[in-house]
């Protein structure tokens, strides 16, 4: 799980106390890396590169991170007083995340013995603020944390900035690939991709269809045979009104699909994919040599989800993108994640739920009990056909969605918390579901959404929360505005008029 990613941690000090005080720090600093690698509670390797003692070693520590495929950010913690001018030159160039950890090596105070050299050498206390004065004098995008290293709190914290940075670097190498273009029309789909690779990392391409169809001719009957015995043990078979042999026969086409569509995002080292439903190969499904998809590759898109791909449907690549992002930061967590986009409305009189949905494409990591594979009509885009799909309903709990937009001047990640709730049964219909309830109520939590232009797609998770998007969206630089249960409409929207006229500003002042 994050065994190729490294957080970095430089101890800041100087040389004023003489060097055994350094010895001293050095060996402190050793010691709660090793505690906090030991902790279990932090999932990325925690890599200790020494004291800082001048502006020439800090610069030097973090041009080595920046450049350290491995490092996905920086922990600093003063463990002395540690001037901050220091730090100027290093913070200027450093790229990677940062976490400034206010913590102490000693938990108390020892009242008996303690003199003015122990003083001096544990004065994180106010070594830590000076070094949190210079980052907010230079704007430098932060997290601090507080509290003691062997706190399972301040632990925690940590924890939920490493998976961000995870994500973060993860997001610096992901190629989403556009099989067919966003949806015609759709606004909110849609954005300016240059910015959003400078911004947040993300390389968007357009694939064609007709490349990708290439793999789809070559993939054996045999391949694909072997695929659908896999998908016999992993799901309960379940033939409706298709039939028999119209079932398996589609079955065997979404595997061929979905070998065909692995193959190409391997082959172009891509980890997110958008499809259209527009775009699905040859037009004319009644051509001589006809190659192209049944439908939408469904199946394909929600076990490649599974697989970690990103998916964004009708071409949303903003969405596909972060829906990685999100794979990612929640890998190992026991609830799962997915793509999901908002649907139908249950109004009742307390507890207003949306149920959420696709036309085929939820990612199964978030399905209560065993999915079914079933085939049936979809007579959405160009091609009206039978097609297959893994059908589930979710799990209950608290959740959060989380979108990004382009508002035109900058990008805005938007979260909202959701509770998600006991579906009643729906015999009709053929596709994946989850039922949720936004938060504080329905109608404050969908209205703030609207207000912040939030999208009709999301990425979803039970597992991750406001947390780690908040620190996603500091890492990239974008802003951040959450919905949750203490959300009042009048506080929202100051909240955006505020965000309105800071990141306008925010530019200048860098
Ligand atoms: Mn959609």
């Amino acid at each position: 799980m994050f065994e190729n990613n490294e957080i970095w941690w430089v101890t800041g000090a100087q040389l004023l106390y003489g060097g055994d005080a350094v010895v001293k720090v050095d060996g402190h600093s050793k010691e709660m890396v090793e505690g906090l690698n030991k902790s279990g509670n932090i999932p990325v390797k925690i890599v200790y590169k020494g004291t800082a003692n001048s502006s020439k070693e800090v610069e030097a520590v973090m041009k080595a991170a920046n450049n350290d495929e491995k490092c996905i950010g920086i922990i600093t913690w003063m463990h002395t007083f540690s001037p901050a001018k220091m730090w100027i030159k290093g913070l200027q160039a450093l790229e990677k995340p940062l976490l400034h950890f206010h913590t102490q090596y000693n938990t108390d105070i020892p009242w008996d013995s303690i003199d003015m050299d122990f003083m001096n050498l544990n004065q994180s206390a106010h070594g830590d603020i000076e070094f949190g004065h210079i980052c907010t004098r230079m704007r430098v995008a932060r997290k601090v944390v507080v509290g003691h290293w062997k706190s399972a709190e301040a632990q925690k914290q940590i924890a939920v900035w490493a998976r961000a940075a995870a994500g973060r670097a993860d997001a610096h190498n992901v190629r989403c690939l556009m099989f067919g273009m966003n949806m015609n029309n759709v606004a909110v789909t849609d954005g300016d991709r240059v910015e959003f690779e400078q911004r947040m990392g993300y390389h968007v391409d357009y694939y064609p269809v007709s490349s990708l169809m290439e793999y789809f001719k070559k993939v054996t009957d045999a391949e694909a045979d072997a695929l659908v015995e896999e998908y016999k043990k992993l799901y309960t078979i379940k033939i409706d009104e298709s039939g028999e042999k119209v079932y398996w026969e589609k079955v065997k086409n979404a595997a061929k699909a979905e070998i065909a569509l692995r193959r190409v995002l391997k082959d172009e080292n891509a980890t997110a994919f958008t499809t259209n439903f527009d775009d699905l190969g040859d037009a004319d499904i009644d051509a001589p040599d006809f190659c192209g998809f049944d439908q939408i590759p469904g199946l394909a898109s929600q076990r490649l989800m599974e697989e970690g791909y990103g998916f964004g449907a009708e071409g949303d690549w903003k969405t596909a993108c972060l829906q990685r992002t999100l794979w990612v930061m929640n890998q190992g967590m026991p609830k799962g994640c997915s793509f999901l986009e908002d649907y139908t409305l249950n109004f009742a009189a307390d507890c207003t739920s949306s149920l959420q949905s696709h036309m085929l494409e939820i990612c199964p990591l978030i399905a209560t009990g065993k999915p079914k594979l079933e085939v049936h009509f979809l007579g959405i885009g160009i091609r009206k056909q039978q097609t297959a799909r893994l059908v589930f309903t979710s799990k209950t709990g608290r959740g959060i969605k989380a979108t990004v937009v382009d508002l035109g001047n900058r990008f805005r990640l938007i979260t909202s918390e959701v509770e998600c709730i006991e579906p009643k049964p729906m015999p009709k219909l053929p596709v994946a579901s989850a039922l949720w309830v936004p938060q504080p109520t329905f109608e404050i939590g969908a209205g703030a959404w609207i207000l912040a232009g939030g999208t009709h797609h999301s990425a979803f998770s039970y597992d991750i929360t406001a947390e780690y998007w908040e620190d996603f969206a500091e890492m990239c630089d974008i802003e951040y505005i959450g919905i949750d249960k203490n959300t009042t409409i009048s506080g929202f929207k100051q909240q955006l008029r505020n965000n309105e006229v800071y990141y306008m500003l925010n530019k200048a002042l860098k």
